[in-house]
């Protein structure tokens, strides 16, 4: 009769599937699965039951399965070949895959970038211009009495996101352009097309600061609610980050949540924020990562020996695009997913060094392809939450793949000269 596998509870562990980071989860294992996942929504649950431990992972090369030492060389001589590599993903990494990502970047005079290119590089550009007033979650949730969601629909992409951060007793606004999921929960939803976001926040601005304005009732009810709430919150999502002047929108709404802050009148008491969604669960941990090691947040280049950032010059969608770019170490598969048509042909024609778990899907064949440890599943790290809240992420299965910080720092060492 066989034995029955040993059953492990762990508690309090983090989900990295969106930017919510919710460290809250109870997941029981047995043997090296896991069979339980509570507190998971709908997105993480299957992510959390469909992990391994990864027996028998080997590396490919070319499509073929190979040993780690000739998967090694060959990203290496790829590598050492390269002129303008790039280093590219991050966002399902942690601080140390990112760390190691910088460092190798630099060495090779590569540019590095991550998902931020293809979601809220507009929103940091146009923080940098005007700067933004943030808090944490934890405050959203002890204290808002208004929450806005604007271009974002987390009822979709971020399932536990009004359980876990929005009071009950909050006033729900969703601003869109269809009434998405969210929206249908909202006690206030106002339709506004995607290209119209930019007048909207202009006349908002106007109404909060008592300039005569053509306006809708809509929006001057709206700006009422802004001006009468004690402590209210803007998340924004990518509803506001298309477009060519998205930076230009976004600047519009940080001013507004400034304009909202403006503590000259001494009978106002009010306090206001804007949050960026974020997508994935460590994007705003690949910002700060490389921020503190270059100064910039992504879209850095290392190609003069010291860092230069310049977005739309050395961001992963527009370099790939104009064919700038002769190898490639992509961090995590399912963030090419979001790249424009020409910069996913681009990376079909230039060799590719992939790191991820064994299962992710891919849009192009790589090189060399390493299967790497899962963070928060089997290798611990720190992802930041999408306030930048750091959040500790546990062991829960081994595996015998090292992890992408592992796989990185050998390329390190082996690309080194010997002198
Ligand atoms: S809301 Fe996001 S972080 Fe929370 S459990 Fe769902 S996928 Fe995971």
């Amino acid at each position: 009769m066989p034995q029955p596998l040993p059953l492990q509870t762990f508690t309090d562990v983090a989900c990295t599937v969106c930017g919510c980071v919710c460290d809250d989860l109870r997941i029981v294992v047995e043997g090296e699965r896991i069979i339980s996942a509570d507190g998971a929504c709908e997105l993480a649950r299957p992510w959390f039951l469909g992990q391994s431990s990864q027996a028998d992972s080997a590396p490919e090369v070319d499509g073929v399965s190979s040993t780690w030492n000739a998967a090694y060389d060959r990203a290496v001589a790829i590598l050492k070949s390269a002129r303008a590599p790039l280093i590219y993903g991050l966002s399902r990494s942690t601080t140390e895959g990112q760390r190691a990502a910088v460092a190798l970047a630099d060495f090779l005079g590569a540019t590095i970038d991550t998902t931020a290119s293809t979601g809220h590089a507009p929103s940091i550009v146009a923080l940098q211009q005007v700067g933004e007033s943030t808090c944490t979650l934890g405050e959203v949730k002890q204290r808002a009495d208004l929450v806005i969601f604007w271009g974002s629909d987390p009822v979709t992409t971020h399932p536990r996101h009004l359980e876990r951060y929005c009071p009950p007793d909050a006033t729900l606004v969703v601003i869109d352009s269809s009434e998405t999921a969210t929206a249908k929960r909202a006690e206030i939803f106002v339709k506004v097309p995607v290209a119209n976001n930019w007048d909207a926040l202009w006349t908002l601005r106007m109404l909060v600061k008592g300039i005569a304005c053509e306006a809708a009732p809509d929006w001057r009810a709206l700006a009422e609610r802004l001006k009468a709430c004690r402590f209210g919150v803007v998340f924004f999502g990518s509803g506001l980050t298309q477009g060519r002047l998205a930076h230009r929108t976004i600047e519009a709404l940080l001013q507004l949540v400034t304009d909202l802050n403006d503590h000259t009148d001494p009978e106002t008491r009010r306090r206001f924020y804007a949050r960026r969604m974020r997508r994935y669960g460590d994007v705003a941990g690949a910002d700060s990562v490389l921020t503190w090691q270059t100064g910039y947040p992504f879209g850095v280049n290392f190609a003069a020996g010291y860092p230069r950032y310049n977005p739309g010059e050395f961001t992963a969608p527009e370099l790939l695009a104009r064919g700038e770019v002769d190898a490639a170490v992509v961090l995590g598969a399912e963030t090419t997913h979001d790249l424009p048509p020409d910069a996913q042909t681009t990376l079909r024609n230039v060799p590719v060094i992939l790191l991820d778990a064994p299962t992710g899907k891919l849009p192009f064949v790589p090189a060399v392809r390493f299967p790497t440890a899962v963070y928060g599943i089997h290798r611990p790290g720190t992802a930041y939450r999408l306030d930048e809240v750091a959040i500790p992420l546990k062991v829960l299965l081994p595996t015998s793949c090292p992890s992408d910080a592992d796989v990185l720092t050998t390329l390190h060492e082996r690309v080194k000269p010997t002198l």
